[in-house]
């Protein structure tokens, strides 16, 4: 039997992370937590929660990935910064490559998390001078002025709704006659004097020169284009998730997340996956507290079975 270097690696430190290691750390496992950048994942950069339960006037979200991160540590969890190069995944021993070095593992949970998806519109260029994927860090910078926001699901619509508290005028724009989002938020939404909805408008590039001064649109249905004056635009049209490192190291669905099973299982023993970056019909911190719970105790599980 080969040594190992930890029980259980967990990649990312995101609630599903975070909640995988606070289950580890409980168990007494010799776990240890990776992340590449601030823990938190997704919710540090959202502006409020009130549906997670336990906060009835609602929480900021990086106030509770902060009191989930201390929570987890204060129970013994150990965690470490760094970028997770590549996988080798066998049954018998898991590898994790770091830029610096490898460490062994016999269980592995993949909670990597997901990030938000670019149009091609200018993202690049105008990051940080007018375009971002972030009301929370964002929205004082354009207190009295008019911006765009492109998207028609849950952030775009909640983040929208924000957004009305610093500026002028949001044109929120979506490819269909129809939002996706939850219905209390549509409400919400159609309700602010703010949020003027152009239905069946996509945006096909934006322009300015130090920052943004116009968003070029196209309406889907008669073709007629045009641009809207404004001073930012923000995307939130979906999320991709983090798994530059896979390699196909485990099974993915169409889109690139991973396939688990009601365990957090992947297709390879040993291996599970959690939260955002597994294939999901529900993405939340609630859904991926619960993940991250199920699969610490089925790596526990594992470990039982496979190395007495
Ligand atoms: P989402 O639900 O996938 O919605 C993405 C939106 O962007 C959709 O309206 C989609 O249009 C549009 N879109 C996608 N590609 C586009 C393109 N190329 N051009 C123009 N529009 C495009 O993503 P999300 O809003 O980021 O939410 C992700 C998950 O987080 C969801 O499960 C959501 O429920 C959850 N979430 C929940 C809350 C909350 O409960 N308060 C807050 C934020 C997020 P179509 O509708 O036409 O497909």
């Amino acid at each position: 039997m080969p040594a190992f270097d930890h029980d259980l690696v967990i990649i990312g430190a995101g609630p599903a992370g975070l909640t995988a290691g606070l289950y580890a750390a409980r168990a007494r496992m010799n776990v240890l937590l990776i992340e590449k950048a601030v823990p938190g994942g997704q919710i540090i950069v959202t502006d409020w929660i009130e549906n997670y339960p336990g906060f009835p006037e609602g929480i900021s979200g990086f106030d509770l990935a902060e009191k989930m991160k201390i929570q987890a540590e204060a129970l013994g969890l150990n965690m470490d910064t760094a970028e997770v190069q590549s996988l080798n995944l066998s049954p018998d021993v898991k590898e994790v490559m770091l830029q610096d070095k490898t460490i062994t593992t016999k269980s592995l949970i993949i909670a990597s998390g997901a990030s938000p998806k670019k149009l091609g519109i200018g993202e690049d260029r105008y990051m940080g001078k007018g375009i971002s994927f972030c009301a929370t860090c964002d929205a004082p910078f354009f207190k009295e002025k008019t911006v765009v926001a492109i998207g028609g699901g849950d952030t775009a619509v909640q983040e929208a709704i924000y957004l009305t508290k610093f500026v002028k005028k949001v044109y929120l724009i979506h490819r269909r006659d129809e939002l996706r989002a939850t219905k209390i938020l549509q409400e919400r939404a159609f309700a602010n004097d703010k949020i003027e909805i152009l239905w069946d408008t996509i945006a096909t590039g934006v322009d300015g020169f130090f920052g943004i001064e116009g968003v070029h649109v196209k309406h889907v249905k008669t073709g007629e284009e045009k641009t809207l004056k404004a001073d930012g635009c923000f995307i939130w049209v979906g999320i991709l998730p983090n798994t530059a490192f896979l390699k196909d190291a485990v099974d993915t669905d169409a889109y690139g997340f991973i396939r688990a099973d009601a365990q957090m299982q992947t297709n390879i023993p040993g291996v599970f996956a959690a939260g955002d970056v597994r294939n999901t019909p529900l993405r939340q911190v609630s859904t991926a507290v619960g993940d991250g719970a199920i699969a610490a105790v089925s790596a526990e599980h594992y470990l039982e079975n496979e190395f007495k």
